[in-house]
């Protein structure tokens, strides 16, 4: 059975962008920039604030954070973003979801300039991505497709079945899998909360790809003997150690594992390539306007 290291593969992509970034810095091109609209200031927000400045840091991007109440408008949250659009000097910029109930999230996200649009939210940029046609890709699947394909873990002619349909990770992931593509041609089938003998369906999986917010709901008898189990699912669970919590993912790990030919490990596992596929859009969205 092979852990796969996300970690690990995260570590070389981010050298391989610092790499990038280098060269650019001698050949006196311009620093990548990417922003980040935070609205709350919430736990969470915190902690995502924290990683989007390493991150940036770790590879030379220069990043800035628009941090704003919980109570900002809908027409300042729109300001805001008329301002990252008009700065020349931000490449791409994201926006922490979810905003308060108050705030229309379709009008903001249709507010997104496409080409500053590195979580690729914006309709342009998933029908992109649906046509099969160059976009920015979503964070959490473009980094469960690198983590794949720099695992040597190919999707061709597999069946791969993914469990949840979220706009973010589910459906993208899902067409991704299914694109006449090198990380591609695989026989997808997507199950969600209303699919009916769901254990026998992911039981037929080649490659198991899971992300339904369950805490390791995914048991062994989910599983097929050798199949590639990915894990997307992050859950902090309450315990009695000196932490106070434990890291787990949507599969329950030490029961799947032994069944697995490969698995990928929470934490540790495509977690660290989320953000690091943010840095790879960022660059792509400072080499695009080159
Ligand atoms: P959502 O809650 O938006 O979607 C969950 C999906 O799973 C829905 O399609 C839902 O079905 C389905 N689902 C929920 N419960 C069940 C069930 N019991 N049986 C079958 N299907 C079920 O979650 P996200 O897609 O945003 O995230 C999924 C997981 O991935 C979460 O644990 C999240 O924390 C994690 N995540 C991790 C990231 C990372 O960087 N590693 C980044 C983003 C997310 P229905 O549509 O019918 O409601």
């Amino acid at each position: 059975m092979k852990i796969i290291d996300g970690k690990k593969i995260a570590t070389e992509v981010k050298n391989e962008i610092a790499k990038k970034v280098q060269e650019r810095m001698k050949a006196g091109q311009r620093v990548p920039h990417l922003a980040a609209i935070i609205v709350g200031d919430d736990g969470a927000s915190k902690t995502y604030i924290g990683s989007i400045e390493r991150s940036c840091r770790e590879v030379g991007f220069t990043s800035s954070i628009y941090q704003y109440s919980a109570t900002i408008t809908e027409k300042e949250l729109l300001d805001s973003i008329d301002f990252l659009n008009r700065d020349d000097e931000v490449d791409g910029y994201i926006i922490q979801l979810p905003l308060p109930k108050h705030i229309n999230k379709e009008n903001v996200i249709a507010h997104v300039d496409p080409n500053k649009d590195v979580d690729c939210f914006h309709p342009i940029n998933s029908g992109k991505l649906f046509l099969g046609e160059a976009c920015f890709l979503p964070a959490t699947p473009y980094g469960t497709i690198e983590l794949m394909r720099r695992s040597g873990i190919s999707a061709a002619g597999k069946h791969c079945v993914v469990l949840g349909r979220s706009n973010i990770v589910g459906k993208p992931l899902a067409m991704l899998l299914a694109e006449k593509s090198d990380t591609g041609n695989a026989t997808v089938t997507i199950c969600h909360s209303r699919t009916p003998n769901l254990k026998e369906v992911c039981a037929t999986a080649d490659i198991l790809l899971v992300a339904i917010g369950q805490p390791e709901m995914i048991t062994a008898d989910y599983v097929k003997q050798g199949a590639t189990v990915i894990d997307i699912g992050i859950h902090r669970i309450p315990d009695s150690s000196e932490k106070g919590y434990r890291i787990c993912g949507d599969v329950k790990y030490d029961e799947v594992a032994p069944k697995c030919a490969a698995i990928t490990p929470v934490p540790g596992g495509v977690g660290p390539m989320t953000m690091t596929c943010l840095m790879l859009n960022t660059l792509h969205a400072c080499e695009n306007k080159d």
